[in-house]
C-alpha cells in the first residue's frame, strides 16, 4: 500500500495547536480515508530481498516490524511532537513506560538525579528504588523552590526530573527558573506534563529539554486506554531513546495509538471546559472545607506562577477534610462522582491518595510530600458543574461539613 502523507513539517509546524491536534500527523493511505487508519499488523512485507536488506540497513524508508515502527503509531507521534513544538516524539505503552525509558535510556551508574519530591507514586518509586539499584544516586527536593535545585546539584548531576502541577499536592514548579539553573550547569530537564498537556503548558518554551507524558490521562481523555510519550530533540529521540525502546520493547499498540489520536482531536475543547468546571467546583468548596489546593484559585500560594505558565488550570485539584475517616465518609456519600483514582477522564472522579495512589509511598515520605490523611483529589469532568456541586454539597453535609 502506497502511503501518501500529504503533510510537510515546514507547513504543519506553523499550524496553531488546536489545528495540529485535529490534523497533525495524518498520513493517508491510497484509499484517501479522512479518519486515520488503524494498522493492526505486527510485520511488513517487502517487494524483494534487496528491499528488506536496504530497509534493515537504513538505506530505504519504510517499516520493518511493529516493535520499531507502525503507521498508526507514527501518526500519533508526529501529532504529539507538533503540538508540543518538539522536534520528535516516541510513544510508549503507558505513562510509566515513558518515564522509565526517558530515565534509563540516558542514565548510568555514577550519575546523579535531582527530582521533585511531590510526584506521581510510581515516579517516586523509580527515583527512590529503581535508579539507586543501578548505582544512580538520587535526591528529592521541594521543587517549588528553585534554590533547592541549586543546593542539590553536584558535579555528576545529569538530570532534573519533576512534574508541574504535581500530583496530588498541586505544587507548581517555576519552569523558567529551574530550566535556567539546569542549562547553566549543563544538566538536562525532564518534565512530566501529564496534568496540563501541551494544550495548556509547553515546558520546552520555558527551556525544558525532554517532556514526558501519561497519555492515559487528558490526551485519551475518556478513560479508555493506557499510553505514554516522550518528546525531545531529534538527536535525543533517535540516538538515545530509540536504541533503548527498540530493544526493550515498551511499544504502544496501534489500537491504543488510534484511540489517543481520536482523543487529541477534542483535547483543547475538553481541557478548557474541564478547567472552567474545576474553577466552579473549587470556588464552591473554598470555605466549606478546611483547605483547598487549587492552582486556578487566587488562594493557591503559586496561583500567579501557575497562570503565567499555563493558559488554564486543568481538571485536577485537591482539598483536605479532617483525617482518613471523614475523607472515606465523603467518598462513600457521593452518588454522581465516582470513587476512582484515574484523572483526565471526562467523568468526575475522586480518590483518597494516602490509601490509593500514594499508599505505596512510606508514610513519612508521604507527609514530607504534603499528602495528609485527610487529602482528597478530584478530577473534574465534563458533566454539568451544578450537578457536581449538588453531589458534593449533599456528601459534605452527610459528613458534617
Ligand atoms: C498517571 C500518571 C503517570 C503514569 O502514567 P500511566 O499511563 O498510568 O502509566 C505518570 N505521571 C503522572 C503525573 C501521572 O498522572
Amino acid at each position: 500500500m502506497k502511503r501518501k502523507t500529504g503533510q510537510d513539517r515546514s507547513i504543519t509546524k506553523h499550524w496553531r495547536p488546536a489545528t495540529q491536534a485535529v490534523r497533525g500527523g495524518t498520513a493517508r493511505s491510497e484509499w484517501g480515508e479522512t479518519s486515520e487508519a488503524m494498522f493492526l499488523t505486527s510485520g511488513y512485507a517487502y517487494d524483494c530481498a534487496g528491499d528488506a536488506a536496504a530497509r534493515f540497513a537504513g538505506d530505504q524508508q519504510g517499516m520493518t516490524y511493529s516493535r520499531l515502527q507502525n503507521p498508526t503509531v507514527e501518526m500519533l507521534e508526529e501529532r504529539i511532537a507538533l503540538m508540543e513544538g518538539a522536534e520528535a516524539c516516541r510513544t510508549m505503552a503507558s505513562g510509566m513506560a515513558a518515564m522509565t525509558a526517558a530515565l534509563l535510556c540516558q542514565l548510568e551508574a555514577g550519575d546523579h538525579v535531582v527530582a521533585g519530591r511531590a510526584a506521581f507514586g510510581s515516579c517516586r518509586w523509580l527515583v527512590d528504588t529503581l535508579l539507586p539499584k543501578f548505582g544512580i544516586e538520587t535526591v528529592t527536593v521541594d521543587a517549588r523552590d528553585p534554590q533547592a535545585f541549586i543546593d542539590a546539584a553536584k558535579d555528576n548531576t545529569k538530570l532534573f526530573f519533576f512534574e508541574t502541577p504535581a500530583n496530588p499536592t498541586m505544587d507548581v514548579v517555576d519552569l523558567t527558573a529551574v530550566c535556567g539553573i539546569a542549562k547553566e550547569r549543563g544538566i538536562l530537564t525532564l518534565v512530566d506534563n501529564a496534568f496540563a498537556t501541551s494544550a495548556l503548558q509547553r515546558p520546552m518554551e520555558f527551556g525544558a529539554d525532554i517532556v514526558a507524558y501519561s497519555a492515559t490521562k487528558m490526551m485519551d481523555g475518556q478513560g479508555r486506554v493506557l499510553a505514554g510519550a516522550v518528546c525531545g530533540t531529534e538527536e535525543f529521540v533517535n540516538e538515545t531513546l530509540l536504541p533503548f525502546t527498540r530493544n526493550t520493547g515498551p511499544t504502544l499498540s496501534a489500537f491504543n495509538a488510534w484511540v489517543v489520536l481520536k482523543g487529541l482531536e477534542t483535547l483543547d475543547m475538553r481541557i478548557r471546559r474541564q478547567s472552567e468546571n474545576s474553577v466552579k467546583i473549587g470556588s464552591f468548596l473554598e470555605g466549606r472545607v478546611p483547605r483547598i489546593l487549587h492552582p486556578g484559585l487566587p488562594s493557591h500560594p503559586q496561583h500567579d506562577l501557575a497562570m503565567a505558565q499555563m493558559s488554564a488550570c486543568g481538571s485536577v485539584f485537591s482539598f483536605e477534610v479532617e483525617g482518613r475517616g471523614q475523607a472515606h465518609g465523603l467518598l462513600d456519600a457521593l452518588t454522581l462522582i465516582d470513587i476512582s483514582n484515574n484523572i483526565g477522564d471526562s467523568r468526575s472522579l475522586m480518590t483518597h491518595p494516602a490509601s490509593t495512589t500514594h499508599s505505596g509511598v512510606a508514610e513519612d515520605k508521604r507527609l514530607e510530600m504534603g499528602i495528609s490523611e485527610g487529602m482528597l483529589r478530584i478530577n473534574v469532568g465534563l458533566e454539568d458543574p451544578q450537578d457536581l456541586i449538588d453531589d458534593l454539597d449533599a456528601a459534605l453535609s452527610k459528613v458534617g461539613l
